[in-house]
């Protein structure tokens, strides 16, 4: 038996109920896999508290153990490329949303979803990073792979106080970029300079209707926001600038022309960190294990209980937390 969250929901009608709590199950009843990982550390992603929460249908099968990442022990495997006590993290694959997830002392996955835990990363630290970091290095490597380096001019990264911001403002800093942090949080500006934001920005002035093309500021840009935010960074990218969006903060739409791409020669980029190949992840965390000063961000790591999530969720989605929060599950 092991400790496990679990989400249920009754047939009640007319509104189905969620029910969520903290549960011993049995081993037995794990998800099928060929590696079972005792999980040491997980995290709660955005993601995670839509789904505790109900907020969002982000659940698609009940019961549900929601956790969307872990990092963890293998103590059972018969993957080839796994042996008991190797140290591994998930990410995405669907995990807390159709396969049980991280907040479980024990998960089994395919072996071909994990990644080897990168030195001189703990779990606690990769946890720290988390699916947001692991993003935010996804959107760097998008913008190499179109040609940008530091020499390229001045980065732009929206939403920089969060997950995916704040790791982006950090990886490209410390690779040498001059980079302006774009934030609604005022207050959170000398979290930002210590991460090696050079400028920081706010976000009034982004978030309404703005002009097709306006001066040139930016050679490239990471934009978690989507929305009208995006439409306005499209706007001020220089000639031949590279976007790369992972996210929809402020919005699914994309009320934008294609001025910029078609007078600018400005590329988009998308960037999924779910299904991304192996390969793509394996690069990812070996670039952050070389490439990320995790000083700065340990600060802002929160460790809470699991008994504590359902109620931190709601605060979660409303922007009330500051920083990251780290689970420990059976470390
Ligand atoms: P967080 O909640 O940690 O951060 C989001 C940040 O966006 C906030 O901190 C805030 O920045 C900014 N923001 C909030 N509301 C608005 C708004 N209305 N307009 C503009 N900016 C806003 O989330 P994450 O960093 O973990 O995720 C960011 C986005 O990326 C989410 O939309 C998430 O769904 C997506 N995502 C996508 C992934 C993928 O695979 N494509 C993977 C992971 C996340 P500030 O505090 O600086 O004001």
């Amino acid at each position: 038996m092991f400790n496990a969250l679990i989400i249920r929901k009754d047939d009640q009608q007319p509104k189905p109920q969620q029910q969520v709590a903290l549960e011993q199950v049995d081993e037995q009843q794990l998800p099928e896999g060929n590696v079972t990982v005792q999980v040491g550390w997980t995290t709660m992603n955005y993601k995670d508290a839509l789904a505790i929460t109900g907020a969002s249908p982000v659940v698609r099968s009940f019961p549900m153990v929601p956790g969307i990442d872990f990092a963890g022990t293998v103590v059972e495997s018969s993957d080839p490329a796994y042996q008991k006590g190797d140290q591994v993290v998930l990410n995405g694959w669907g995990v807390g949303e159709k396969h049980w997830g991280g907040m479980a002392e024990l998960a089994r996955v395919p072996g071909e979803w994990l990644v080897p835990l990168q030195a001189p990363f703990t779990q606690k630290q990769a946890m720290g990073i988390g699916t947001a970091g692991y993003t935010a290095m996804l959107c760097v490597l998008a913008l190499e792979k179109q040609g940008i380096t530091p020499d390229s001019g001045p980065v732009l990264v929206t939403g920089a106080a969060g997950g995916v911001g704040s790791v982006a403002v950090a990886l490209l800093a410390k690779l040498g970029y001059q980079v302006t942090a774009m934030t609604g949080r005022e207050q959170e500006a000398d979290f930002l300079r210590s991460l090696g934001a050079a400028e920081i920005i706010s976000r009034d002035g982004y978030s309404q209707p703005g002009r097709p093309l306006n001066k040139e500021r930016w050679a490239a840009a990471i934009d978690v926001a989507g929305g009208q935010v995006l439409a306005n960074v499209c706007a001020e990218m220089r000639y031949r600038g590279v976007v790369a969006a992972c996210g929809l903060a402020a919005g699914m739409d994309f009320p934008a022309t294609v001025a910029p791409f078609i007078l600018r020669g400005v590329t988009l980029v998308g960037v999924d960190s779910v299904m991304a190949p192996y390969a793509d992840r394996l690069q990812a965390w070996q670039r952050l294990a070389q490439d990320l000063d995790i000083t700065a961000l340990e600060k802002v790591m929160q460790e809470v209980p699991l008994e504590q999530v359902q109620e931190l969720a709601p605060q979660l989605l409303a922007g009330q937390i500051r920083g990251r929060l780290v689970i420990p599950v059976a470390d």
